[in-house]
């Protein structure tokens, strides 16, 4: 089939790739004309494992391209998936306008038939507005011409993308044509899956729901942390004996120091907003984002506890990434806590194996390392803050003779703390025993 994908960042560049390795025909349309030009190159703007290789395979067969002409991609293709951004406006509500200029633009150029397929995450009830948009520009062209709208969210894990695109757990559709439900079914023939199909209201609402009960688990496992920590509980224990019911299930309960990235922060204050408009106040969410935000102070108390005051001490960051496997900072709880302790006087030295170019344009005053070990050269304590595989094969034992001082404080609860401390680290975790 032939598809355009609007929007090339992470989720439209996974997606385009995505779908032309499953045999489509694939333009990926971007305003951006130097993200345009470094794509049709082989270059992904972004980090993204194995992404960057599949794509390159996949401009020189010709079945994936790349362009900033948006009548020309509307023009040879059937449907046009929307993967522009949906940022947060300083209310907390979805700032829609991408996903209106993208629209509009389509408004102006389709001559034919189009299935519409909004992959953006986008609260209930954009899909009236994209149809509005798309018979307002129709009406100034004087033209009718017929077309489907779709909600396709997307579920993709950023350091995972292109697995989660290529074996999605579940496909959500939400369509309410015969037609948009055939093409969209032989879109994804090729992915061995549930295809799940609904409206397009429910769609967009279970985008949202999914997120909000992830962090709802960050949360509730973050803050049961605190509480285990005064009553010399350890919480990765907790979480390990409550995730083995399968009622439960395992995932998202792993206490740190809060949820960050690109969807989770911004998609709740979105559903939050949302409720407030409608008058169905969500009290649990409500508590769920403040948790969320306490988490990095709280977090900070600890640093403070185990190194006194800040002020000269040297302190080295493992990790700036919201998460692993991604170059993607947005909203990282490490960037909550770098003004904090710059402000509390301390010599901040980072390394990340894929963050710290976009963290520089941020801080460009703090020492960025060029390995681990000289981010912890002469360091009087180490947070480690995202858990990066390269973090926990470190020679531990070669970290503390490198180090002034020994406080090892782990941000992920992802290092052993009994093995650290067998090193002569001062180790303490999230929410671990006798530790605090
Ligand atoms: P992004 O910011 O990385 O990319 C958006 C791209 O859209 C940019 O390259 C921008 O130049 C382009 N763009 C903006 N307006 C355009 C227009 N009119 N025409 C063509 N291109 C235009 O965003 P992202 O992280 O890929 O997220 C996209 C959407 O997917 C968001 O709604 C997000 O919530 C959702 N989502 C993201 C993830 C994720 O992990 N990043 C996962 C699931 C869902």
């Amino acid at each position: 089939m032939n598809v355009a994908v609007i929007g090339t960042g992470y989720v439209g560049a996974t997606t385009s790739a995505a779908l032309a390795s499953m045999g489509h025909q694939v333009i990926g349309v971007d305003v951006d004309r130097q993200k345009v030009e470094s794509l049709n190159c082989g270059r992904l703007p972004f980090y993204e494992e194995g992404l960057e290789q599949l794509m390159q395979n996949l401009l020189a067969t010709g079945a994936l391209t790349f362009t900033a002409d948006l009548p020309r991609a509307v023009r040879e293709s059937d449907i046009l998936f929307l993967t522009v951004g949906t940022p947060s406006n300083a209310d907390g509500s979805a700032d829609l306008r991408y996903v209106e200029g993208a629209v509009r633009d389509i408004g102006r150029s389709i001559k034919t038939h189009k299935v519409i397929v909004s992959k953006s995450t986008v609260p209930v009830g954009t899909g009236d507005l994209v149809k509005t948009w798309l018979q307002e520009e129709l009406a100034k062209r004087g033209t009718d011409i017929p077309f489907d709208i779709v909600s396709n969210p997307e579920f993709l894990r950023e350091g995972k993308a292109l697995h989660d695109a290529l074996h999605p757990e579940r496909i959500v559709i939400g369509c309410e044509s015969d037609k948009a439900r055939a093409v969209m079914t032989s879109l994804y023939e090729g992915l061995r899956t549930v295809l799940f199909y609904t409206t397009v209201r429910d769609a967009e609402m279970i985008k949202y729901a999914s997120n909000a009960f992830l962090a709802t688990k960050i949360s509730f496992i973050n803050e049961l942390a605190r509480l285990c920590e005064k009553t010399g509980a350890s919480i990765s224990k907790v979480a390990r004996g409550m995730g083995l019911d399968s009622r439960i299930g395992g995932q998202f309960l792993r206490a740190g120091i809060g949820y960050g990235g690109s969807c989770f922060p911004k998609d709740v204050e979105a559903l939050l907003h949302l409720s407030r408009q409608e008058g169905v106040p969500l009290q649990l969410l409500d508590a769920v984002a403040r948790v969320n935000q306490e988490q990095a102070a709280w977090f900070l108390q600890k640093v403070l506890r185990h190194l006194g005051p800040l002020s000269g001490k040297k302190i080295a960051l493992l990790g700036l990434t919201f998460k692993p496997g991604t170059d993607d900072i947005r909203e990282a709880p490490a960037l909550r806590l770098i003004p904090e302790l710059l402000a509390a006087g301390a010599e901040l030295s980072a390394y990340d194996p894929q963050g710290m170019e976009a963290v520089r344009r941020l801080h460009p005053g703090l020492r960025y390392a060029k390995d681990p070990y000289d981010a912890l050269a002469g360091a009087d304590g180490a947070l480690l803050l995202t858990e990066w595989q390269e973090f926990l094969e470190l020679d531990y034992a070669q970290v503390k003779r490198v180090m002034a001082g020994a406080v090892l404080l782990d941000g992920r609860n992802a290092l052993d703390g009994e093995k650290m401390r067998g090193y002569g680290l001062l180790y303490d975790g999230v929410g671990e025993r006798g530790t605090g």
